[in-house]
């Protein structure tokens, strides 16, 4: 019997909805071969674009249709030139992780043999990691509340118990699956600053009580500066690192750095109940409307999608359609042809896309 799925969809501004739609096809199309499960997309409309025409920049109705959904795909949003009356900018994206609680910033770091990439590994070395970064406190706590006087400006950085113990849980649930896989080898890294700072140490003991409860997993420290040596010298030792919200917003750029560039960068914000797909790269205001847009950043966010909802919802037949279109997508870039400005190619957007069609035909 066919399983179903809502997915909420939001399409972006700038390049978002030129990406958003190839992404949609190729769903439609592994989603009606697969007999095991059906997806069924409702529109969320929200973001910059929508602001300029509507006055309203996140609807109460979308956030309810997000809400109601299995998984939301969330396109790149905002545009520099629409902002608040305030001078900020639009930003639902940050909105939807504060309200469904996305405490889990999940970023995969991978570079396959034949992608390029600015290290030059050595013989038969491939990156795949991933990076968590919590995504609802930290250093990020007081974001657009901090306190500034003539003299002096102040934050505030704020580790709870509360998401720390969700995180860390969630860190090592993947670094499990990861093993059982053979993705990882199983081994999870705290990345802090628990030499210098006391919330730190705090964070740390957080993750050695959880890492207690795996003991057929590796769990070991790392202080953020070493780590972003490590990430360009040694990158390949890597499986599961976790850390707090503004050392993983630094580290999660260095990741797509290594994957030659953020159009090859997706990203999932994952709670308890609810989890946004979404690409790294903004909404590239500069190359809109041309059809030269890079869609496999956000063909990988809707592979990882797929592989979660498989994972939280046991039904593997998800699991495998996901795997199989990053997988697609890896080989595409191997191949070289048919690849993006961005990538070194000359390919448009949708020439791209449907290369990772071709790529899943039998
Ligand atoms: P934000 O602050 O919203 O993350 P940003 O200012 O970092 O955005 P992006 O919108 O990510 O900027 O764009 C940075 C550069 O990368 C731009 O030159 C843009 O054209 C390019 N770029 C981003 N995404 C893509 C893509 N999918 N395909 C091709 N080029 C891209």
């Amino acid at each position: 019997m066919k399983k179903n799925y809502d997915v909420a969809v939001f399409h972006g501004d700038g390049i978002g909805p030129e990406i958003m739609a190839p992404t949609l096809e190729i769903l439609r199309q592994l989603s009606g071969k697969n007999p095991s499960y059906e997806l069924a997309f409702s529109d969320a409309p929200a973001g910059a674009s929508h602001y300029a025409e509507t006055g309203e920049s996140f609807p109460a109705g979308s956030l309810e249709t997000a809400r109601n959904a299995d998984a939301i795909l969330l396109s790149a949003m905002g545009l520099p030139d629409v902002r608040y009356p305030d001078g900020t900018e639009i930003s639902p994206q940050i909105d939807l992780r504060k309200q469904l609680g996305l405490f889990a910033g999940v970023r995969p770091v991978k570079v396959s043999s034949g992608q390029t990439t600015p290290l030059s590994l050595p013989n038969g070395k491939e990156i795949d990691f991933v990076l968590i970064r919590e995504s609802t406190e930290g250093l990020f706590f007081t974001q657009g509340a901090g306190e500034v006087t003539e003299h002096e400006a102040r934050e505030t950085l704020l580790i709870t118990r509360e998401v720390s113990e969700k995180l860390f849980r969630f860190a090592f649930e993947l670094a499990q699956n990861r093993k059982d896989t053979r993705r990882g080898r199983g081994r999870v890294t705290c990345v802090d600053k628990a030499n210098v700072f006391r919330a730190f140490a705090f964070f740390r003991s957080m993750f050695d009580a959880e890492a207690a409860h795996h003991p057929e997993l590796q769990a070991d420290h790392a202080y953020v500066d070493a780590t972003a040596l490590w990430m360009v010298q040694k990158p390949w030792e890597f499986d599961v690192l976790v850390t707090e919200n503004m050392f993983g917003d630094i580290l999660s750029d260095l990741g797509a750095g290594l994957m030659g560039g953020l159009g090859l960068a997706p990203s999932a914000d994952i709670g308890l109940n609810h989890a946004v797909f979404q690409p790294c790269h903004g909404s590239a205001p500069d190359i809109a409307g041309q059809g030269i847009a890079n869609p496999f950043a956000m063909i990988l966010s809707a592979a990882m999608m797929l592989e979660w909802l498989g994972l939280t919802h046991d039904h593997p037949g998800l699991s495998n359609d996901g795997e199989r279109l990053r997988e697609a997508v890896e080989k595409v870039t191997a191949n070289g042809q048919n690849l993006t400005r961005d990538l070194g190619g000359s390919a448009g957007t949708q020439d791209a896309a449907s290369s990772v069609l071709d790529e899943l035909r039998p």
